[in-house]
């Protein structure tokens, strides 16, 4: 039984409830009787547990109050720490000089001294000598350190943690004997215990590392368990022997596909010829040539009687993409072999009408369209293929609505593609149960772009030199994009939901605005054609300016001011230099992005981060990374690192991500690697239901409430 003032304690402080969140709540460290805390790493104001020995105790009546102030000296054999009670003379018979103990409180610091003003203390050699409920007697000479709280002390948590060891009985073990024996693990049980009470140092170490490599093997079970899932499941084969379509398009290409592409669309040909359905994610730097592969795949899925849906983020990138799947498809579009339709939530009712007419009927062989795509009223005549463009944008719920508009009981394969290489350690975490494709080269990014920071503030020449060469380029006939987080100002920030923290970075009239820029920049350049791009444009004035900026037309735009609508995909090759206003704003894989819709010409490019007055040391950071390389891999895990473990697993993944305890997704991921490996080889064996379900039942010591008094 845990008392209840400790129960209480336990859960407002750190969430615990049940005896598996109790055991769970592993030690921070170990200290060892008479191995004494270095003050020297102590942090002012933050809640500490140190071991110190008494060194003097004075105690005084105080001057202008009535009472006394006890005052006793502690040190860790080096520096020495006041620790002060009002009022409290009867401590100075416990705290005799020579005797220690732990000591825990919050630290402040005066006039370089350290104090702890009526801190909670355990003494080993006291028979009591605490106010707490639960007094725990040390019995092994190593003693455990928790994360503590104001509530509640180290050592009250270690009270409770024996309470419950002391009726443990014998776990349920996840890891089947066969993986201990070959990895050399101690058993579950013993590992609870030697976390909490351990015996030794090796003791910890083991039971650390065993612990580690359950956490890792439960997340690779579960990852391996939706395969197996998945597996089970029913898709119909996309069978062609032909491949009419795929070939007469390859034909008509004015490019040779990447070694890439083609090793891709075999591996994409053996999943979808397959009855098991298709989940393979696609990652590939921007201009890697995704959309092509895609488009191959569909054609197959095409010619063997089914229909294929593209689903992007953005109506401006639908409408764009469906313009240039037909003219990718060339011939195969004029001559009707291959009807491609437009599915958007703003089209007019007449042209929805028949869009959803000719989905229903087949007549749509490839759909492409927004989230719109999921309601209740589209109606697929054969779903076959699914294809997500930019998954960062979709919820996992949403592809599963789409991949709920198969035929009845059946699966439409589904490939989903990003441009945000995933690190190896995500790839092994939250992305496990999909099957990976990789497209390494870029052939539509051959320019060279060149990337600079831009603080406006300190260097104002810097900012007239940015618009001068905005000129330029437009005098050379080239395009400019201008990125603002916002639309007008000052109203809320479009970017802002999706940045990787929340900071406080100026308020938002320091934040450059579409309407703002383009005011400003339209009367200093009154000779070049300006014209802005944002969500709140109707799809037709967004289709005309994306038409007049990408094309040579008799009113062309050369500058376009624009919110991130152009973050992903929009291919204009002629654009040539791209200004991020406020780039500390935007995270890193979105400024990636962005950069993605320059150099995809033969023109190198120019890419400017343009500061704002108040960016933080981490958003420095982010910035930095960008301008040190354009390879998406290397930037994805400096991403990662400045972001650190929580982002990793990703919120979809939450249940997972909390009970990790000691794992670290990134420092871990040989470990990771390892214990996957193993897992695969479980799950071909008969044992595998037998692991699911002890699985199960050991996450049910989650469930068992704290018994209180
Ligand atoms: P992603 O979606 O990966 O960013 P896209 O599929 O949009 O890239 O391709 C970017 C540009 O590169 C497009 O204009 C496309 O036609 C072109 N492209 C695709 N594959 C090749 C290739 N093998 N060689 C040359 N250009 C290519
Ligand atoms: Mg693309």
């Amino acid at each position: 039984m845990v008392g209840g003032k400790t129960a209480k304690a336990l859960e407002k402080s750190f969430g615990i409830v049940s005896v598996g969140d109790l055991l769970n709540h592993y030690p921070r460290r170990y200290t060892e009787r008479g191995e004494l805390t270095s003050f020297q790493q102590i942090e002012v104001g933050q809640p500490v547990t140190i071991m110190a020995t008494v060194a003097a105790v004075t105690s005084r009546r105080m001057h202008s109050k009535r009472g006394s102030v006890l005052v006793v000296t502690v040190t860790d054999g080096i520096d020495f720490m006041e620790l002060t009670f009002f009022n409290q003379k009867w401590r100075e018979k416990e705290l005799v000089v020579g005797s220690s103990g732990l000591f825990a409180g919050t630290v402040s610091g005066y006039r370089g001294k350290l104090n702890l003003t009526h801190p909670q203390y355990q003494l080993f050699s006291a028979e009591s000598g605490s106010d707490s409920d639960a007094i725990r007697t040390f019995a092994g000479s190593i003693i455990p350190v928790y994360p503590s709280s104001q509530a509640i002390t180290s050592w009250q948590v270690g009270a409770a943690v024996d309470i419950v060891l002391a009726s443990l009985e014998e776990l349920p073990d996840p890891i089947p004997k066969s993986t201990r024996l070959a990895h050399n693990l101690i058993d579950r049980t013993n590992a609870i215990r030697q976390i909490h009470q351990p015996t030794t140092r090796d003791a910890i170490t083991q039971s650390q590392y065993r612990i580690k490599f359950q956490e890792a093997f439960i997340l690779q079970a579960l990852l391996e368990q939706r395969r197996i899932e998945r597996r089970g499941m029913v898709a119909v084969s996309r069978c062609t022997d032909q491949h009419d379509l795929r070939n007469s398009f390859d034909q008509a290409l004015p490019f040779q596909l990447t070694p890439g592409q083609v090793l891709v669309g075999q591996e994409i040909d053996r999943d979808i010829t397959s009855d098991i359905p298709m989940m393979r994610l696609l990652q590939g730097d921007v201009g890697s040539g995704k959309t092509l592969v895609a488009l191959r795949a569909m054609l197959d899925v095409v010619e063997s009687g089914g229909q294929a849906a593209l689903l992007v983020p953005t109506e401006v990138l639908a409408a764009q993409h469906w313009e240039s799947l037909i003219n990718l498809l060339g011939d195969l579009h004029t001559t009707s072999q291959v009807h491609v339709t437009l599915l958007t939530g703003s089209m007019p009712a007449p042209a929805r009408r028949v869009a959803l007419l000719d989905i229903a009927s087949g007549v749509s062989q490839i759909v492409v369209g927004t989230h719109a795509l999921f309601q209740e009223k589209v109606d697929f005549f054969d779903l076959g293929l699914v294809v997500v463009d930019e998954q960062h944008r979709f919820g996992v719920e949403q592809r599963a609505a789409l991949v709920a508009k198969g035929r009845e009981g059946i699966r439409p394969h589904m490939l989903v593609m990003t441009a945000t290489p995933i690190p190896r350690t995500t790839a092994l975490t939250t992305f496990g149960d999909l099957d990976i494709s990789t497209l390494t080269e870029s052939p539509a990014m051959r320019a060279e772009v060149q990337t600079f920071t831009v603080n406006p503030r300190s260097h104002p020449q810097h900012e007239s030199r940015v618009w001068e060469r905005m000129l330029e380029e437009v005098n050379r006939g080239n395009r400019v994009f201008i990125v603002c987080p916002s639309i007008s100002s000052p109203d809320t920030i479009p970017g802002a939901s999706r940045m990787p923290e929340r900071e406080h970075e100026g308020t938002p009239s320091h934040v450059a605005s579409v309407e703002q820029t383009l005011n400003e920049l339209e009367s200093r350049f009154p000779d070049i054609q300006f014209a802005g791009l944002h969500g709140q444009m109707s799809i037709e004035e967004k289709r005309d300016v994306m038409n007049r900026f990408r094309s040579e037309s008799d009113s062309p735009i050369q500058v376009l001011v624009a919110t991130t609508v152009i973050e992903v995909g929009v291919d204009v090759p002629r654009a040539t230099m791209i200004v991020i206003m406020n780039a500390e704003r935007f995270g890193i894989s979105q400024l990636h992005q962005l950069r993605g819709r320059i150099g995809r010409g033969d023109r190198p490019g120019l890419c400017i981060l343009m500061q704002g007055p108040s960016a933080s040391e981490t958003s420095q950071e982010r910035l930095e990374a960008v301008r040190s390389t354009r390879d998406g891999f290397k930037l994805a895990q400096l991403d990662l690192e400045i972001r650190g473990e929580g982002d990793v697993l990703g919120s979809n993944q939450s249940g997972v991500a909390s009970s990790l305890r000691l794992l670290k997704v990134i420092e871990d991921a040989d470990l990771i690697e390892s214990v996957r490996e193993e897992v695969m080889k479980l799950s071909v064996t008969d044992s595998w239901p037998s692991i699911i379900t002890s699985i199960d039942s050991s996450e049910l010591l989650r469930a068992t409430q704290l018994e209180k008094t």
